[in-house]
């Protein structure tokens, strides 16, 4: 199959230049468009045989359910089969943008989108080309990251390219993605809303419209240890991970830069790769080896930004084994080391 690529200006567009990708949609085909959080890769949610597709590009194990993305608040009336005043507010609160909420699902929704679910995620997002290819299609868009299973999230085109070209239909090109990692996910069918995937939104954002959040156990800890049972099926797999050994080394920084020069030279001279993920305050700290920044501690947005994108130009590179910092766990930092620990296979020297 040829992949059209379809090149948009996100902030200077029409809506009907997104009339091909809304008819490939309508008639059953797959299109990789841009959001806010990540690349989605989208078919109608509704039809089965459509998002029996997405896993089937993907090579997604078919007991991991997608996100439907929808335009309006209408379509959760159709979509679910209750709606809580939790789910609600928290709608109301964060919609359209990069959280994404777990409700119980209405007949409408076919057990092929849900992973054989009785429940169905659900996002409203914020990204223009995101927002109108949905309205414009008239359809409910499901869609899961565009990525090869197992593989950091696609935060550019060029990375679903790299993916998915021969195997889907379409990739709208909107340039890069804002936010870098994927949607908070929170479960609001029980009385006490559940996180079960950190992401920009925080709990203390969701704190501050509804009183009480909780973390599923599975979040932050190693779940292929603990016999957990992650809420969000795709958390219990092998994820984002790049094809080089990652090693997270946590403490204090020139302790960490020290062991991270030493272990990178190790490596060199038994002729590895060695790829090592800085920060703009740490680069020019070390001195050997492929050296990249991820962004600056500063400002943790720009290391969610960066984080996918270094993953995977470390895989370009070739390197063997990657070492990289860790990232202070509070607010959008949780999110960053809940990826980068799963990344990691939850490989973690203190130091
Ligand atoms: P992705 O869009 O690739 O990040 O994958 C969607 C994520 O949403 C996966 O981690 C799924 O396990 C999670 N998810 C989707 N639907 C549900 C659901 N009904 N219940 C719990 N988690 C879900
Ligand atoms: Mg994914």
């Amino acid at each position: 199959m040829k992949t059209k690529i379809l090149t948009i200006n996100s902030n200077n567009f029409e809506p009907s230049d997104l009339n091909g990708a809304a008819e490939i949609l309508r008639k059953g085909g797959l299109v990789a468009f841009p959001t806010e959080t990540v690349y989605g890769l989208g078919a109608d949610g509704l039809n089965p045989d459509a998002s029996r597709k997405i896993y089937a590009a993907k090579g997604r194990p078919s007991d991991n359910p997608l996100i439907i993305h929808i335009a309006d608040y209408k379509a959760l009336e159709e979509l679910t089969a209750d709606c809580p005043e939790n789910g609600r507010k928290l709608a109301e609160a964060f919609w359209p943008g990069p959280l994404t909420l777990i409700f119980n699902k209405s007949s409408k929704v076919p057990y092929s989108t849900t992973g054989g679910l009785d429940t169905v995620a659900i996002r409203m997002p914020a990204h223009p080309v995101a927002y109108e290819l949905i309205r414009i299609s008239g359809i409910y868009i499901a869609a899961p990251s565009a990525n090869i299973s197992g593989r950091p999230s696609p935060t550019k085109a060029e990375h679903v390219i790299e993916d998915l070209s021969g195997i889907i239909d379409m990739i709208v090109d909107g340039g890069k993605a804002d936010i870098g990692l994927e949607s908070t996910i929170v479960d609001v069918t029980a009385e006490m809303p559940v996180i079960l995937r950190p992401g920009y939104i925080t709990d203390e954002m969701i704190r501050r419209i509804i009183g009480q959040v909780e973390y599923d156990k599975a979040v932050l800890t190693r779940i292929q240890d603990s016999g957990i049972r992650p809420k969000a099926p795709g958390m219990k797999y092998k994820h984002y991970a790049p094809r080089g050994a990652l090693t997270i080394y946590e403490g204090n920084r020139e302790a960490v830069v020290s062991e991270i020069n030493k272990i990178a030279e190790e490596k060199l001279q038994a002729g590895y790769k060695v790829g090592i993920i800085a920060t703009d305050e740490t680069l020019s700290c070390y001195h050997r080896g492929i050296i990249k920044t991820v962004g600056t501690r500063k400002d943790v947005n720009t290391i969610a930004r960066g984080l996918f994108e270094i993953l995977r130009d470390f895989d370009s590179e070739g390197a063997d084994y990657i070492y990289t910092e860790s990232f202070e766990n509070k607010q959008l930092g949780q999110a960053v080391m809940n990826r980068l620990l799963k990344a990691a296979g939850y490989h973690i020297e203190k130091v």
